[in-house]
């Protein structure tokens, strides 16, 4: 048990330098760990992973109301009696008025075959693969298994997101699942998440948008990774920052699982009352790594602290609406021009979900905020023929950009938001001659967004013009060569308005 939790640690560091990496570039997915605090109330979400399950908590739950509060569902969890374990959960949640995050699975039974794992670590659920809610009890999780079970998540007003459809990692991780088998290719990634997300959006009308890879294995075979699939997917993806602990192998007593769950949470919110706001809580709905769910006694606990300190549990897709970014929001100049842009689908921050407002704009950065990130779903739908969005919409997007030629290099991170803006008609003939890494002032801003206007062939009228003319004049009154990427905002956002882009 040291030596995994040595490689846990190992793996934590990795992660924090890939995080680090992941500031240059802005990107149409972003790894969502937490957002900026809200300014004027506390606010949180709940992660719960592998999921909806209808076997009921181990050990049983006695609690009365909780059991005549199970509806019309009870038939659902094919004999095996009490309230299931994800019906628990919502029950629990919605006593406190939270909404919670189901990071749910297809289903794991077409993991076969493979052999019973060692209770007590990674492999607990198989050795070659991940059997939830247990080996050989398959179908009693995961949506494609308990496709009521799943819409109800939906109907009592919970989110869902896309955790797999089988539940096998992206690609190899030696490191601590060096026996577990995984995804050979970037298809193979994109096929099974898609199974998922047309399963959801086929029988429960849900679109998602929110993605975790199992066990956070980012790496896909080829040099690839997560985000390179979940821009296809046109997702986010979704991580943590606050672990409830409900993973974690057994200490022995369940009652101190259950303890062990309630008191980081208790301590770190009597320490700084203020310190989960914006915070994204990981859970489980499924079980530990002793075959138990602490979760359904330690939730309760949990919530009932979080009530006590002000605090509002709310869906991840709500909170980050509210607070997209992690290093800026409310209260902060021009957020709310920020805010509008990125809900809006375009791609204003970077991939670790900064926006680093006073970092200098480049040329580069400035056409990125000017493209759809729906750019991207289009492009891969008519490259798979997965057909995530419409055909016509897709084919339209790239007849467009098709012929198009910029001095970009085809590797580089924006190659594609180039070629969309020279065919949209933004770049000028001169523009050619900026470097994509320039530094931009606010003559170069306004003469580019003045293409994009030209390009949607917009007349302003008076009011606008004046508007125009006044955010011109502030730009232009940045003395600075150089200007900062918050500065940008509001003419930026005037700009898409006026274009109908916004
Ligand atoms: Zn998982």
């Amino acid at each position: 048990m040291i030596v995994f939790e040595i490689l846990r640690k190992i793996n934590r560091y990795i992660k924090q330098s890939k995080k680090s990496k992941a500031g240059i570039y802005l990107s149409p997915v972003r790894r969502i760990e937490r957002v900026y605090p809200l300014l004027n109330e506390r606010v949180c979400a709940m992660t719960f992973d592998d999921g909806p399950s209808a076997l009921p908590p181990n050990p049983p739950r006695s609690n009365a109301t909780l059991a005549s509060a199970s509806s019309q569902m009870d038939n659902m969890s094919n004999g095996v009696g009490s309230l299931g374990l994800t019906e628990t959960l919502m029950t629990i949640l919605e006593k406190y008025n939270a909404v919670g995050t189901f990071d749910c699975i297809g289903g794991t039974q077409e993991n076969y075959p493979d052999k019973r794992g060692k209770l007590h670590t990674a492999k607990w659920g198989g050795t070659a693969h991940d059997h939830y809610p247990d080996f050989e009890r398959d179908q009693f999780a995961g949506i494609l298994n308990q496709p009521e079970l799943g819409k109800s998540v939906l109907q009592r007003g919970h989110e869902m997101a896309n955790h797999g459809g089988r539940h096998v990692i992206f690609g190899p991780m030696r490191l601590i699942y060096d026996s577990r088998t995984s995804l050979s290719s970037l298809e193979s990634v994109l096929e099974d998440l898609t199974l998922f997300h047309n399963f959801a959006h086929e029988q429960f009308n849900h679109t998602a948008t929110f993605s975790r890879p199992p066990h956070y294995i980012d790496g896909i075979k080829g040099g690839l990774n997560a985000y390179d699939v979940y821009a296809m997917m046109g997702y986010q993806y979704m991580a943590a920052s606050f672990d409830g602990g409900g993973w974690k192998p057994s200490k022995g007593q369940y009652n101190e699982d259950v303890e062990a769950m309630v008191s980081p949470l208790r301590k770190s919110l009597d320490a700084d009352a203020n310190t989960l706001n914006g915070q994204i809580i990981f859970q489980k709905d499924g079980c530990n790594m002793s075959l138990q769910t602490p979760i359904a006694d330690a939730l309760e606990p949990q919530l009932q602290i979080l009530k006590e300190k002000g605090y509002k549990v709310i869906g991840v897709g709500e909170l980050v609406k509210r607070s997209p970014f992690e290093d800026y929001g409310e209260g902060h100049a021009h957020f709310e021009d920020a805010r509008t842009l990125i809900n809006a689908g375009f791609i204003v921050a970077y991939k670790n979900n900064s926006f680093q407002p006073q970092r200098i704009l480049t040329f580069g950065e400035l056409v990125a905020m000017t493209t759809p990130k729906d750019l991207f779903v289009a492009l891969t739908a008519l490259k798979t023929k997965q057909l995530r969005v419409d055909f016509d919409y897709a084919k339209w997007h790239v007849d467009k950009i098709e012929a198009a030629f910029v001095k970009v290099r085809t590797t580089h991170p924006y190659y594609w938001m180039f070629k969309y803006a020279k065919k949209q008609g933004y770049l000028g003939q001169y523009m050619d001659q900026w470097d994509i890494d320039d530094s931009m002032d606010a003559h170069r801003c306004i003469q580019y967004l003045d293409h994009v206007l030209k390009a949607h062939q917009v007349e302003l009228n008076t009011d606008q013009q004046q508007e125009r003319a006044r955010l011109c004049s502030e730009l232009m009154k940045m003395a600075t060569p150089s200007l900062k990427r918050v500065e940008i905002l509001p003419l930026l956002k005037a700009t898409l308005e006026s274009a109908k882009l916004l």
